[in-house]
């Protein structure tokens, strides 16, 4: 049995019996520090086997059977939006207003990809020689895993098993050991809608789990989101199996660059979405400022002060706050140990990183200027930490943003129409916007980067691209052929 914990974790322990720890994973609500759930961990044997079995039948239905279901699984997560939204709230911590924007992205996720399906592997026939056809239609790998990050537990999952089924594919879905409340709720929410158990499957565990279903000879392929240090291990793990499908959806070192405008409000707005929505825990925050020396000062008058304004809290607190807690202590502690390093190695803190209580991850936004820094490290800094950079002339603005490994987004806020067709030119990115922030991609396009981003399999509307696998057809209702050169 796995379940949502109702009581304080001190008197549930007298109540409840329980399991082994080597067998159960347990999650924890960040902004409380409160058990949250409880449960098994999965048994990938069995759990691959299982769907291995399972398969060719959900591969063998009609695409229209499958695609119905997974509108039906729309309308289950509509029925349950709110309960499903506050879950997702508790469990990761997010202020109940971005939890519900999530479950709207779940929701619109099936008609997009429905869509994605029709655009990007649709049947077609080719002119072929000598009156046959050329046939051009896809099939399913087979039983995929998908892993899951924390910091939507449920939308970027479903960027991955919303297009797997469609196409034909059994999903066996491991979310990350800190969210499993919520994916376990998704789980659910396909079976209410009729898609098969063995199909679908909620696998409880963290990066052994993970290591497991990704050494699996009955997993055919491997649709993961979360850190690049993470995606590297997979990656080599499977370097030797061409044969395995693998995409890799990582994490980014993003430039926001600032030039010459004259609207420093909506540039300060701009940056202060990108940098601090999510308390920064999104792949496509803005990690890295980059402005004009001649503007910084005014700009970052106006992004501190927006910044100072910040309300930050728990996820149903009232008013709503802007963002809420990171995931854990761990990661509030490995935040601050950053902070520090980037302050004794010649940063200048423009707003201290702060932590008003010790016992949870709370923690402020906070910006430095990290200018005079001889070595500025090329990590992902996965919290609401700012570095800014200042610089004098539109190459250097341009160097500064490719100066990491990473190329998920890179955004221009201000400059001429000129700048930003060289920055577009310039940026090495999956994304590249103009006076927009670097969050919120559309998954109406392909989500993806370059570098330690990913592997060139964006998700997003090109998920179906990498779900399915193109098989071309020479076909002919008769065997007619004749040699005509070379005999004797
Ligand atoms: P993570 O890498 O720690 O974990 C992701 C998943 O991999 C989890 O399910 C985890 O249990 C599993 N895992 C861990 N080690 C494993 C191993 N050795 N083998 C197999 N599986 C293993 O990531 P996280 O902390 O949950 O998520 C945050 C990261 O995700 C950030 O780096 C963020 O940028 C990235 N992210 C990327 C995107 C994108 O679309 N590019 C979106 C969201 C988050």
């Amino acid at each position: 049995m796995s379940g949502l914990t109702t009581e304080h974790p001190a008197n549930e322990s007298k109540a409840l019996p329980r399991a082994p720890m080597a067998v159960e994973l347990v999650s924890f609500e960040p902004a409380t520090g409160a058990e949250m759930w409880r449960g098994p961990l999965g048994d990938v044997d069995e759990q691959v086997a299982r769907a291995s079995r399972a398969w060719p039948a959900w591969a063998a239905q009609p695409l229209s059977t499958r695609m119905e279901l997974l509108r039906r699984f729309a309308n289950e997560v509509r029925k349950d939006a709110e309960a499903f939204a506050t879950l997702i709230a508790r469990e990761t911590g997010k202020p109940m207003w971005e939890a519900n924007v999530e479950v709207e992205s779940v929701i619109a996720k099936v008609e997009l990809s429905i869509r994605a399906y029709a655009e990007r592997t649709a049947q077609r026939r080719l002119d072929s020689a000598l009156q046959g056809t050329m046939a051009l239609r896809h099939k399913p790998h087979g039983v995929v895993a998908v892993l899951g990050p924390f910091n939507y537990p449920a939308h970027l999952p479903c960027g991955h098993i919303v297009p797997a089924l469609i196409a034909g594919n059994a999903v066996i879905f491991k979310p990350s050991e800190k969210v499993p409340a919520s994916g376990e709720f998704l789980a659910r929410c396909f079976h209410k809608a009729g898609v098969p158990a063995a199909i679908m499957q909620f696998c409880a565990g963290g990066p052994a789990e993970g290591q497991k279903l990704v050494a699996h000879e009955g997993v055919n392929g491997v649709l993961f989101t979360g850190s690049a240090h993470t995606g590297i291990t997979i990656n080599r793990r499977l370097a030797a199996r061409p044969d395995k499908l693998v995409t890799l959806e990582m994490g980014g070192n993003n430039p926001i660059v600032v030039w010459d405008t004259p609207k420093i409000t909506d540039a300060a707005a701009i940056v202060v979405q990108s940098a601090f929505a999510s308390a920064g825990q999104r792949c496509t925050a803005a990690r890295r400022l980059i402005v004009k020396d001649t503007m910084i000062e005014p700009l970052l008058a106006e992004v501190k002060s927006l910044a100072d304004r910040i309300i930050f809290g728990a996820p149903f607190d009232s008013p709503a706050p802007f963002m809420g807690p990171v995931i854990d202590n761990a990661a509030a502690d490995g935040l601050t140990e950053s902070f520090l390093y980037l302050l004794s190695h010649g940063g200048r803190a423009i707003k201290h990183l702060v932590r008003p209580d010790e016992a949870l991850p709370f923690l402020s936004p906070a910006i430095i200027d990290v200018t005079a820094m001889a070595e500025k490290p090329d990590v992902e800094l996965f919290g609401p930490i700012l570095q800014v950079i200042r610089v004098s002339d539109f190459d250097e603005a341009i160097a500064e943003a490719n100066a990491t490994r990473y190329g998920l987004v890179a955004a221009l806020v201000g400059g001429t129409p000129q700048e930003y067709n060289r920055f577009w030119g310039h940026a090495r990115a999956g994304i590249v916007n103009w006076n927009r922030p670097t969050i919120g991609p559309s998954h109406a396009a392909p989500v993806g980067g370059t570098g330690l981003s990913g592997n060139h399999r964006p998700s997003g509307f090109y998920a179906a691209d990498y779900c399915a696998y193109p098989v071309a057809s020479g076909e002919m209702e008769q065997p007619r052929a004749a040699i005509g050169v070379g005999l004797r």
